[in-house]
């Protein structure tokens, strides 16, 4: 077998050497964010990190191989979680923070060439410092386009998850019985409780949920129907959903009036 780079995975930075990344001549950069935090009796902590690191490998691939050069950056395991403090190693920076490392990151990737950055978001307590970090960034001399993205499902595509979750559910569990099915503590699954709000209307606001109240064992919703398969489909259509946006913007010239014609 030849020992050269075409073994490697083009446009995965960790594993190309510094030839390598300049013969690749990237035009995107994706960079997932992760989080390292409790999901229940059932998951790693690891969970949003794996699934994140997964979906982007997979789009990255399919992108490269239709002629995008996406460069995919290891994940960023620690982000936000303030509403996850009561619970132990709940791994967290603070917003601020979140927001001054995504804005050094697309400041070292103008300066290393690149006009296109996706992030590509695994973590629900990264929303916020994700938004106002695009705006901070936007319109600003020497900062590339940046956007974010979180679930990129393609049209059509059906849903195979029965209880849905924001936690730790069927969705979470269902992934990871594929991406790392060893992690996966089978036999604590269960119909596991979310906290009710005592002020309904708060649904239709914008609040920050204090986590130990709204997901007491720190995964939420049924996730006795989950399954390798589904996990499968779903990480595989999202991926699908990336590298198509990755193809894209690797096709559309970077210009004063990018992406508009
Ligand atoms: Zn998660």
């Amino acid at each position: 077998m030849s020992n050269d780079a075409s073994a490697a995975f083009l446009g995965l930075l960790e594993e190309m050497t510094v030839d390598d990344v300049r013969a690749f001549n990237p035009e995107v950069v994706v960079v997932p964010l992760g989080s390292t935090e409790p999901h229940g009796p059932h998951l790693p902590l690891g969970t949003d990190t794996y699934q994140v690191t997964q979906l982007c490998r997979i789009g990255v691939k399919e992108a490269n191989e239709r002629d995008a050069r996406a460069l995919l950056y290891p994940t960023l395991p620690i982000t936000n979680n303030a509403n996850a403090r009561a619970f132990p190693f709940a791994l967290r920076v603070g917003v601020r923070t979140l927001m001054s490392m995504i804005m050094d990151i697309a400041t070292q990737c103008w300066e290393d060439g690149i006009k296109k950055v996706v992030f590509v978001n695994g973590h629900g307590g990264n929303f916020g410092a994700l938004d106002a970090a695009m705006r901070e960034i936007s319109g600003k001399d020497n900062m590339p386009f940046a956007c974010w993205t979180w679930n990129m499902i393609p049209d059509g595509f059906q849903d195979p998850i029965e209880h849905p979750s924001d936690h730790a559910g069927e969705s979470e569990t269902s992934k990871m019985m594929w991406i790392r099915p060893d992690l996966v503590r089978t036999d604590k699954l269960d119909d596991n409780p979310f906290g009710k709000l005592r002020v309904p209307s708060l649904n239709q606001t914008n609040f920050v949920r204090p986590w130990h109240l709204y997901v007491p064992i720190s995964a939420g919703g049924e996730t006795r129907t989950s399954s390798s398969d589904k996990g499968e489909s779903l990480t595989k259509s999202q991926a699908k959903g990336l590298a198509q946006l990755l193809v894209e913007l690797s096709q559309v010239p970077y210009s004063e009036r990018f992406p508009y014609e």
